[in-house]
């Protein structure tokens, strides 16, 4: 097991009245990538910047590799930071903003020269090492910035939204190869977004937080399959929040049901809600089998098609179920699009599988 190279311990920082990070402990792991993920305005940037040491908190302490370094500034911490504008010096060729991190830390010219080489080959920028960074694509200059943070090989290196300033299609490639540095280097990375699916694809931990507080940490798998609150399961990908009824029967246990419906529920916090009358499970619209005839599965509800969204790979299917005790509700299933073959008003059967469903604790 690698060894804790960072750690918030009580840590809590305040603008005023506003409590921006509450009380946080997290250790990070070396070598680990690992992503604060959560909605704007949750304390991510200000977890990160303390750790950098752009922000002081009135509580707690910060260790690096052990040493508390709650009151060093930046310069005196074996950290770097990305920034979302990258923060390049316009006027200085790529070579030179590379450069500028080894010569503060005390290195010949040669020296520098060397690890700047050694750096734009890594990073496959060395055809554009004498181009300013305005005659660079997003991309590229992502990489510069990237390079630049590399360059005085520090332990962690801090990304804040590093992405932000690309376009879809462009954030998907470089976020490929950003773990693919990490990875490659051993370097442990810290990232800040508010993108889900940018946490799910680059992060070994996801630490997701909401008003100041870890609401759930995990892996990506974790997160997305095994969500303990609202929250998360509506933050990290799509799903269905079905609040259900708990019935107590004797010795085989609590039972639940959606609108009228038993929910077979094969989750390790089944046992949990004994002594609840409601509980909210959810269900990815994924996990949704739809089938023209009444299947052989545990659960499966008779529902009719309301809209089908085409979206190139998979087909968005929204649901009416029918019966139950309650008014009709809806579910979401998303499917392969050549699965399906109902149209609107058509009476379709959604099933799924008990291992499936998640309960909520919150
Ligand atoms: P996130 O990165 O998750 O969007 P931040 O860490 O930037 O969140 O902000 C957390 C909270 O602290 C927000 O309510 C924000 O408005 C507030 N905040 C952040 N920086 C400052 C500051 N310099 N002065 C006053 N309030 C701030």
């Amino acid at each position: 097991m690698p060894g804790t190279i960072a750690s918030f311990q009580g840590v809590t920082k305040r603008y005023g009245p506003i409590v921006a990070v509450d009380h946080l402990n997290l250790d990070i792991r070396e070598g680990e990538f690992v992503t604060l993920l959560g909605p704007s305005g949750c304390g991510k940037s200000t977890t990160l910047r303390m750790l950098g040491g752009f922000e002081l908190p009135q509580e707690g302490r910060i260790l690096l590799a052990g040493k508390d370094v709650t009151h060093l500034p930046p310069n005196r911490r074996d950290v770097n930071m990305v920034f979302q504008d990258y923060a390049l010096f316009p006027h200085m060729s790529v070579r030179d903003n590379v450069a500028f991190g080894p010569q503060l830390k005390g290195r010949t010219k040669d020296e520098a020269r060397a690890r700047v080489d050694e750096l734009l080959a890594f990073l496959q920028l060395s055809d554009f090492g004498d181009r300013r960074p305005d005659q660079l694509s997003g991309g590229q200059r992502q990489r510069v910035a990237l390079a630049r943070a590399l360059a005085p090989d520090p332990k962690l290196l801090l990304l804040d939204e590093p992405l932000g300033a690309l376009d879809a299609k462009l954030r998907g490639q470089v976020q490929i190869e950003l773990k693919s540095i990490q990875e490659r280097t051993g370097k442990t990375f810290l990232l800040v977004t508010h993108d889900q699916e940018e946490a799910l694809t680059m992060s070994d931990r996801i630490i997701v937080m909401n008003g100041g507080r870890i609401e759930q940490e995990g892996t990506p798998e974790d997160l997305y399959h095994r969500p303990r609150s609202r929250f998360v399961a509506d933050f990290i990908g799509e799903t269905n929040l079905l609040t259900c009824d708990v019935q107590r029967d004797g010795a085989a246990g609590p039972r639940i049901s959606w609108n009228g419906t038993p929910i077979l529920v094969e989750a390790p916090q089944a046992d949990a809600i004994a002594d609840r009358s409601r509980v909210d499970v959810t269900l990815r619209p994924e996990s949704i089998r739809l089938t023209a005839e009444r299947p052989d599965a545990a659960n499966a509800l008779r529902t009719r098609i309301v809209r089908r969204t085409f979206k190139g790979a998979r087909l968005d299917v929204d649901l009416e179920v029918e019966g139950g005790q309650a008014a009709a509700s809806h579910i979401k299933a998303s499917t392969d699009p050549a699965l399906l073959q109902g149209n609107v008003g058509d009476a379709v059967w959604a099933s799924f599988d008990p291992k499936r469903v998640a309960i909520l604790q919150a």
